[in-house]
């Protein structure tokens, strides 16, 4: 398979930071944030909330600090191995010759969402999306990730391809999960989506998880007022 360093878009826009919530953007006048942050919703919304809106730092964690590195060995290995690419030309020329690329950034502000994919593989049958993670457990956070760059892929391109929305495990080449982006599951992560947004814009309360087990490793519980 080719592999394509995607690096220009025909279509740009402006990014304006929103006032008061950091990594907050609002593109074409709407609210945009990281489609990153949906994972950290699925594990507790009062997480976005601490960091975000109120603003507390904390050190990343070792899990973390790991994760970027490995993220980084492979960012460096690919960009040797890359040709320079146009998104629309690679998404074009992927109809008839297979491509992959890395780190691949994606917006769609109509949906208020944008960022990085991890790694895609352009077939002329098939768009593969895959997020790796850490681990060998498929979440709801993690799957609505990868579900949330399928659709930014499809609103940028309008691409009637079959895509798939898949997790790796970080650093070996095991899918251990895939899964068709369908029209129901886009009406599902539309929907969460909006959840979302309605906390940034006010409309919806930043829930605290219940479950104990999650604040224990919570890099926010020395400050979180619901830790458990
Ligand atoms: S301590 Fe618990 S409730 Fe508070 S932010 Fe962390 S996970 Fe959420």
């Amino acid at each position: 398979m080719q592999q394509k360093n995607i690096n220009e878009y025909d279509k740009t826009y402006e990014f304006k930071d929103h006032p008061s919530i950091k990594g907050l953007k609002i593109i074409d006048g709407k609210n945009n944030f990281p489609i990153s942050w949906l994972n950290q919703q699925g594990y507790c919304e009062y997480q976005l909330y601490l960091e975000n809106v109120k603003g507390i730092e904390t050190q990343p964690t070792k899990a973390m600090t790991q994760g970027s590195q490995i993220h980084q060995e492979l960012e460096d290995i690919f960009k040797q191995d890359s040709t320079p690419a146009k998104f629309e030309d690679a998404v074009e020329a992927s109809k008839e010759e297979a491509s992959m690329s890395r780190e691949v950034f994606v917006v769609a502000p109509d949906y208020g969402i944008r960022g990085y994919i991890d790694e895609i593989w352009m077939r002329p049958d098939e768009i593969v999306i895959i997020d790796d993670k850490p681990g060998r457990t498929p979440y709801e956070s993690t799957m609505n990730q990868v579900r949330a760059y399928c659709l930014a892929f499809k609103d940028m391109t309008c691409d009637d391809r079959k895509i798939k929305a898949a997790l790796r495990e970080r650093g070996t080449e095991n899918l251990f999960w895939i899964e068709v982006f369908t029209p129901d599951i886009e009406k599902q992560i539309r929907f969460t989506i909006d959840r979302m947004l309605g906390l940034f814009d006010g409309t919806k309360p930043f829930k605290a998880t219940k479950n104990p087990k999650k604040c224990r490793p919570c890099r926010f519980k020395n400050e979180c007022e619901h830790s458990k």
